[in-house]
């Protein structure tokens, strides 16, 4: 088993989750997920940021199915999820069928385009939740064969996709017919202002998850990047740690091994410097933490997944030994400097072969990180 930090089962979910979950093939949850999954199972309003691909569909779908099964509903939908498109509604369907293949939950899809006879049939045996477009739900709704007032919990997936495609008069009007008691869960690729104010509609003070921070964090953090052969990646990390301004360092690698040998050759180079992985039994990453946090080692040699659940104040710099695969992951690192008022450092080695990765994080954060000449 996985001793990572943030493991399914340490999410509180319940076994029949975890064995399809186990089924799909999923290892572990992704940031949404664990960032998400807590807060929607204790009743909260959510208002998240995060585009498909993060698995944000199952940060929904996981807690909705676990609160449906846990009571017995008063007959009539329980869960509406609203979806701009027919493709993604037809996805979240397959979510729960995936998700929900030990549990006693019914759901369907409506969407326009095709016959409403399935869909009709569907409905009328009796579902928990239903996944739709507006145009199709408010279809169904006047013809009777939706009723939306037993509606516990309401989800808006791709909320700013939907002002995209003009349905704000769609959703408006579905929100209006939903019982004012319920859960709500908003997800958005992006919170401009006019997301932001219909989230303020709907939600009850939801808690906030998002796994692009907003490209504010990025700009705060003073960035350089150093190219460098693979073979003198550790050199470089070594000059850079010369400065003694860089008091509280987090360096990153992509792989546990690579941890472990950064952290063996700095202590040998006599920097203080423990690595933080997977392997390692929590008690050795509760000591390694504390002593980073109490600042008897000065450096943090960390993988992406070991450094998600941390936190810890005053990290003055962060250096990437390795360029993350996924340009997100890189402004997440980033973010562990420059916490509250305080500013940080960032500093990058990019090998031949990962120029390709520093251009899509220079995509992504919309500028350029300037080279640090060693
Ligand atoms: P979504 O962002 O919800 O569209 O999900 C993107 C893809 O990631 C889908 O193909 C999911 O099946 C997959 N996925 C979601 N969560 C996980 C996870 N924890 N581990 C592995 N794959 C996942």
């Amino acid at each position: 088993m996985s001793t990572d930090i943030v493991s399914f089962s340490n999410l509180a979910l319940i076994d029949p989750l975890l064995r399809a979950l186990t089924g799909a093939g999923y290892e572990r949850p992704t940031p949404i997920q664990a960032a998400a999954i807590p807060p929607v199972l204790a009743g909260r309003d959510l208002c998240g940021t995060a585009q498909t691909g993060t698995g944000k569909t199952a940060a929904f779908a996981l807690p909705i199915l676990q609160q449906l099964s846990a009571t017995r509903g008063a007959g009539g939908i329980r869960a509406l999820i609203l979806s701009p498109t027919r493709e993604l509604a037809a996805q979240i369907g397959d979510s729960f069928r995936i998700y929900g293949q030990f549990l006693k939950i019914r759901h369907t899809v409506a969407f326009g385009g095709v016959g409403q006879g399935a869909q009709e049939r569907a409905l009328k045996a009796g579902v928990d939740v239903l996944i739709a477009c507006p145009g199709r739900l408010l279809d169904l709704m006047g013809q009777g064969l939706v009723k939306l007032d037993r509606i516990e919990i309401f989800v808006l997936d791709e909320a700013d996709r939907m002002l995209d495609m003009g349905f704000i008069h769609d959703v408006r009007r579905v929100v209006s017919l939903l019982p004012r008691q319920r859960q709500t869960l908003l997800f958005s690729a992006t919170m401009p202002r006019d997301i932001e104010e219909l989230a303020a509609t709907m939600l009850k003070t939801p808690a906030r998850v998002s796994v692009a921070p907003p490209a504010a964090t990025a700009d705060r953090v003073r960035q350089s990047v150093q190219f460098v052969d693979k073979a003198s990646k550790r050199a470089a990390l070594q000059r850079i740690l010369d400065d003694p301004r860089l008091t509280r360092v987090i360096v990153f690698t992509r792989t546990k091994h690579g941890a472990n040998r950064v952290a063996e050759a700095l202590s040998r180079a006599a920097i203080g410097a423990e690595a933080i992985h997977g392997n390692k039994s929590q008690n050795a990453r509760e000591r390694a933490l504390a002593n980073f946090k109490s600042g008897v080692t000065r450096v943090l040699v960390a993988t992406d997944i070991a450094a998600r659940g941390i936190h810890v104040d005053g990290v003055s710099h962060v250096i990437n030994f390795d360029l993350p695969e996924v340009a997100e992951t890189y402004v997440h690192r980033i973010g562990r400097t420059a916490r509250a008022d305080a500013d940080g450092e960032a500093i990058s080695l990019c090998d031949g072969e990962e120029r390709g990765l520093l251009r899509e994080i220079e995509k992504l954060t919309r500028q350029r990180i300037p080279e640090l000449r060693a």
